[in-house]
């Protein structure tokens, strides 16, 4: 299994929770690297990818307000406390994830969810390990992970409490886990979930971001929220929602383009496989903690 992982998602949550205590970089590192450590408590992933945001002109330019509001967080912080959070980013996308076996990706122009998205979309067939060429071996009938097809693809486990990547799931094969309060981890989404809370199929999900809107500066049609956005798409709205969707329905697509995943150019990216070593983590969270 990969465990796919929304960089800022983590480092913004070791931020926040740091920041009584003068929110030094290494503190921020220890926490991001002790949160992966016991997501992997829960999810047996072998691979680990890390996705780091990089500035998305392209969707700025679908809808100048995206986001926006970020921006002007991003000049009222206190600028001790953003190059401490800069630097353990860094540090992170650098050194730290790459000394644990994680793969970092920074993409320009595309974001940590574009990333995301294009690995759980392009996730590639592996050889099982029942075929052994050299030995003459051809895939067994019998194998429980490939049932004689001699390959078998991944599963993809996408470590975010972002909404908008439940688009992505797939039965067996893409799924998100969430960190609530306390550290704790939690089945995210995967397809039936979808299918059995919001009678929806992920390809649908989409649409519900565009028209309830609500985050990253994303509007949505104005009176809509999340419970009528699923109605609507369900088929299932009155004719006033259905009447709004209609009077709205240019906007709507705009912003359709915005929440749709991957952004489209958004480039395919090799997984290398390397393993996750725990040891590494556990010995840099130690020496991170104490400074
Ligand atoms: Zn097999």
């Amino acid at each position: 299994m990969i465990l796919a992982v929304d960089a800022h998602n983590l480092i913004w949550r070791a931020f926040h929770a740091l920041k009584s205590v003068g929110c030094r970089r290494k503190l921020i590192v220890a926490n991001v690297l002790s949160m992966i450590d016991t997501c992997l408590d829960v999810i047996d992933a072998e691979h680990g990818v890390v996705a780091f945001d990089s500035v998305c002109h392209a969707r700025a330019e679908i809808f100048p307000g995206y986001k926006a509001a970020n921006e002007t967080r991003r000049a009222e912080e206190d600028p001790k406390l953003r190059d401490e959070r800069l630097a353990a980013t860094e540090r992170l996308k650098d050194v730290i994830f790459p000394a644990c076996g994680f793969q970092t990706i920074l993409a320009k122009g595309f974001e940590a969810d574009d990333i995301l998205a294009s690995i759980a979309k392009h996730n590639p067939d592996l050889e099982c390990h029942c075929v052994i060429p050299e030995m003459g071996m051809k895939p067994a009938k019998r194998c429980e992970i490939c049932h004689g097809s001699g390959v078998y693809r991944d599963r993809v486990t996408i470590l975010s409490s972002d909404e908008d990547l439940w688009q992505c799931v797939r039965e067996g094969e893409v799924s998100t886990i969430k960190i609530k309060d306390g550290g704790k981890f939690s089945q995210g989404m995967t397809e039936k979930l979808l299918e059995q809370e919001y009678g929806l199929t992920p390809r649908l999900w989409p649409m519900v971001l565009a028209a309830a809107g609500g985050h990253d500066g994303i509007p949505g049609v104005p009176g809509i929220g999340k419970k009528t956005a699923v109605a609507w798409v369900q088929g299932n709205a009155s004719d006033r929602v259905n009447a709004k969707m209609m009077d709205h329905r240019m906007e709507f697509r705009k912003y359709l383009k915005l929440v749709k995943l991957p952004l489209e150019g958004t480039p395919k990216f090799n997984v290398h496989y390397t393993p996750i070593n725990r040891g590494a983590m556990l010995e840099l969270i130690r020496k991170y903690r104490n400074g």
